[in-house]
């Protein structure tokens, strides 16, 4: 089964949120092995998420 970009930034984003089942994991990774611009967003995807979460408990903190 091959993912299109778009199924794969979609699965990425999941992956954030929940635990991905064997089959989407797999299938994930064939994907970000042969295709560069979604290991690029997958990289973005988790940064953006830790600094958001940094940014979350500052403001806890602050408060
Ligand atoms: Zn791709």
């Amino acid at each position: 089964m091959m993912l299109t970009c778009k199924e794969t930034t979609r699965l990425v984003s999941q992956g954030l949120d929940r635990e991905l089942a064997f089959g989407e994991r797999v299938a994930l990774r064939v994907h970000l092995a042969i295709c560069i611009g979604c290991r690029r967003t997958r990289r973005q995807m988790m940064f953006l998420r830790r600094a958001m979460r940094e940014l979350v408990e500052i403001d806890l903190k602050a408060s």
